[in-house]
Parts: structure tokens; C-alpha cells; sequence
């Protein structure tokens, strides 16, 4: 299965092998169970505002800019484009309920998959469009070792986030390695599509509620369905 999968990457790329020297983390539904907050405070957010949102919705836009995801909103169920006023409002409703929810844990088993990574001296990165500060402070806590945050790639690095491929062509840049030197490991769409477009095989994990199906569309070269999956085959897929 993993064989197959990596050598229609190599292929299609023209890539010599799939040599793994460093793997991109991203944060939000990765490293972090924040999602379920995410989409929460968004229905809770839109919906004050009159647009019909669901927590469905909330997993497919993971990773754009909260101006765009408003944004999108406003043209679909109003036909006209929100003000810069509506969208600072939304925005603030999410934000405050997401951090009424409290603090988001570790994804089981993703610490676990890290250390044994580290274990192999492959390198590994945090590759987030995220710039809570908050949240990239508790990578150190929750993955002591495992990340160095002088080498992180974060909304504060980035003009475009995904699914643009700048933040994972960035990534390239600071482990020093090839494209087909590295693996992403995503659980969005478009976090998947950004690691695609870098030329990057991307792993996509379905932390969420998506259908697996709309990770394979997006061009996931591997989706699992949970991370004690890709931790209980990663030896595998390595020596492939
Ligand atoms: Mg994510």
C-alpha cells in the first residue's frame, strides 16, 4: 500500500527516492486537539451573525484567514462582500468563544510518533499558519525536545498561508533539505493541498470529522484515520 503511494509521488515528481530527513508537523488538528474548539466557536460566531454555518464547515476551512472564511460567507448568503467592520466583529466572537472553550490537549499518540522520528535523527518542524502565541508555547511544554522554536514556520513567517505552498517551501528552506528529503503531516485539506503544491509527500491524518475522502481529493499521498494509525506503521512506510 505505502509502496504504491510513494512510488506514484516519486514519479509523477521525477524524484530520484523518497529519502526522509525531515518531517513538517502541522500544529492545529496535529500536534493539537483545537479543532472541535475551532469549529464550535465559528457556528457559534456566524450564526450570531445570521450566516448558517456548520462545524463541518468549520474542518473544511481550516487554515484560511478568518477575513476569508467570513468573507466567503458574506458573498454566499448575502451576495455581497463583508465590511471591514463585520469582519473584526466575527472574528472577535470567534476568538473569544474559541478561548472560552479552554485549552486544547495533545492528539493521542502524536508525542509519541515525534520522539520516535527524533529517535531516527530525521528532523522535524512545526509548519503552522497559526500565530497563537499561547498555543506555539506549549509546543515546548507538551513536545519538550522535539521542536526547536527558532526554526518553526508561523503566521508570522509567511505572506500566504495554505493552501498556498509558501509556509512548507519555507520549511525546505530552514531544514536545509529537498522535497523529496521531507514528509508533511497534515489533517486539513487545505494543509494538504499547501504540502502538494511544496512538491512535498503529504500525509494526511483525519483527526476530525471530515470524510477521508475530501483529504484524498485534496491529493493526500497517504490519509490514515487516526495517528495511533500512521504511529503503529510509520517504521513501515520509512523503509519502504
Ligand atoms: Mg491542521
Amino acid at each position: 500500500m505505502f509502496s504504491t503511494a510513494i512510488q506514484s509521488f516519486l514519479n509523477q515528481h521525477h524524484y530520484p527516492a523518497l529519502n526522509i530527513k525531515a518531517v513538517f508537523f502541522d500544529m492545529d488538528g496535529v500536534l493539537f486537539d483545537t479543532m472541535p474548539a475551532h469549529a464550535k466557536a465559528w457556528v457559534i460566531a456566524m450564526n450570531g451573525a445570521g450566516l448558517h454555518f456548520t462545524e463541518y464547515q468549520g474542518y473544511l476551512n481550516e487554515g484560511r484567514t478568518g477575513a476569508s472564511t467570513i468573507d466567503n460567507e458574506f458573498v454566499k448568503v448575502f451576495g455581497r462582500h463583508s465590511t471591514e467592520e463585520e469582519k473584526q466583529h466575527i472574528y472577535k466572537q470567534k476568538s473569544e468563544h474559541f478561548l472560552s472553550f479552554g485549552e486544547s490537549m495533545p492528539i493521542p499518540y502524536t508525542y509519541e510518533l515525534t520522539k520516535k522520528i527524533k529517535a531516527e535523527n530525521i528532523d522535524r518542524l512545526v509548519v503552522t499558519g497559526s500565530g497563537e502565541k499561547t498555543l506555539l508555547d506549549r509546543v515546548e511544554q507538551f513536545y519538550p525536545g522535539i521542536f526547536n522554536r527558532q526554526r518553526m514556520v508561523t503566521a508570522y513567517d509567511v505572506k500566504h498561508g495554505k493552501p498556498n505552498p509558501e509556509p512548507y517551501l519555507m520549511a525546505l528552506q530552514k531544514a536545509n533539505v529537498k522535497p523529496w528529503e521531507a514528509v508533511v503531516i497534515e489533517n486539513a485539506p487545505l494543509g494538504v493541498q499547501a504540502g502538494v503544491a511544496a512538491g512535498i509527500f503529504t500525509i494526511a491524518v483525519n483527526t476530525g470529522i471530515l470524510e477521508d475522502e475530501v483529504l484524498h481529493q485534496a491529493g493526500a499521498n497517504l490519509v490514515f484515520g487516526n495517528m495511533k494509525d500512521l504511529h503503529d506503521h510509520w517504521d513501515k512506510l520509512i523503509r519502504q
